[in-house]
């Protein structure tokens, strides 16, 4: 089986146009790289175009005000990716003359920047024989060689790393097509579920078609142990505006604006809620507190959130003292405000805003 030339047919008549497929800038594919870790190729298009449209260089990315950053990035999670990009572009103006780099052996020194994306970046701008391995490419080699060690193996990795690159090299076939051709193959055909293996360029030779494993292959990860956390929001809203804050640093979703949050070891009651409601504002101005009527599950890579959101409306003349550091964010200014999903997906489902 001739694995790479049929790949590469195979994505030159199949492939999606999408737009940093036209390019070889190695920032512009940077951009699509980071941009599509853990997000669908539909929702981080428009992302893309936006980002390249308000920082079409690595100059204007660097030059830009962090906040900036976080705000086009709104929405996408993850923005440790937005705040490590905007780390490595300035890295990228002060230190490598502000030419943002295509070889491998540069490109993994840059924040944010690890061996899949190096991979990516160093084949598709440089030619570079470096095999990108991502959730396609271990799919289609599990399946169509038989590798049997867990999706999440270094073991499996490092094999298909090899292989890949032998494959490449064997051929002298240009990588970055090769690279593209694998995940692509594997995000349209190979897929997680329902694979169209009945059309399929490798059912003659695949290994999981010929032994009716495609649903066993890749083999599954091990459980990923997740610590739990609950998180108890105060919603204070006056003057249509919300009070908010903004997270700090050394914590999930640092540098995003929220809600005052009381983390603790459960979900408060409203009596509860009230109570830290009066530490922090005086029992004077106690308002009607009252639980939004759903909880929320929230997963993040290694947290289950659990969120309870407190509403209280303050009316537009009572003074509440200084909430440092909390401040009023009028409703039509939290567009422009990076928050975390979480918090996004509570103020779209509540109707506080009416149309937002
Ligand atoms: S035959 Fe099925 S499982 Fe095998 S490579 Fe093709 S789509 Fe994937």
């Amino acid at each position: 089986m001739d694995f790479t030339a049929l790949i590469t047919d195979w994505y030159h008549t199949n492939k999606r146009a999408l737009p940093w497929r036209e390019t070889r800038d190695p920032y512009l594919i940077w951009v699509s790289e980071i941009i599509l870790q853990q997000t669908r190729v539909n929702q981080g298009l428009d992302y893309y175009l936006r980002f390249v449209k308000t920082f079409p260089d690595v100059k204007s990315l660097a030059n830009a005000d962090e906040q900036d950053v976080l705000s086009i990035w709104k929405g996408l999670g993850y923005y440790s990716r937005a705040r490590n990009m905007h780390t490595a572009a300035k890295i990228v103006m002060e230190s490598m003359n502000g030419v943002f780099p295509s070889a491998y052996k540069q490109l993994i020194t840059l924040k944010g920047i690890g061996k899949y994306t190096a991979a990516a970046i160093a084949s598709i701008c440089s030619g570079e024989k470096q095999a990108v391995v991502d959730g396609n490419v271990i799919r289609v080699f599990s399946r169509v060689f038989g590798y049997r060690e867990p999706a999440d193996s270094t073991q499996l990795y490092n094999k298909i790393r090899l292989k890949s690159t032998a494959l490449m090299e064997l051929q002298n076939i240009d990588s970055g097509t090769y690279n593209q051709a694998v995940m692509e193959f594997g995000a349209l055909w190979c897929k997680p579920k329902n694979p169209l293996c009945d059309l399929c360029i490798f059912r003659e030779e695949c290994f999981a078609f010929k032994n009716s494993m495609t649903e066993m292959l890749p083999t599954p990860k091990a459980d990923v142990k997740r610590r739990k956390r609950w998180l108890n929001y105060l919603v204070v809203i006056q003057n249509d505006s919300f009070l908010m804050q903004k997270r700090s640093t050394g914590d999930i979703w640092a540098g995003l604006w929220e809600f005052p949050c009381f983390e603790a070891g459960k979900l408060f009651s409203v009596d509860e809620m009230a109570t830290e409601f009066e530490i922090r504002f005086g029992s004077s101005i106690f308002p009607k507190l009252i639980a939004y009527e759903k909880d929320f599950r929230h997963l993040l890579t290694h947290r289950e959130i659990h969120a309870r959101f407190f509403i209280c409306k303050i009316s537009d003349n009572k003074h509440i003292p200084a909430y440092e550091p909390a401040e009023f964010i009028p409703f039509n200014s939290l567009n422009a405000l990076p928050v975390s999903r979480l918090v996004e997906g509570f103020i779209q489902k509540s109707g506080l805003i009416p149309g937002h």
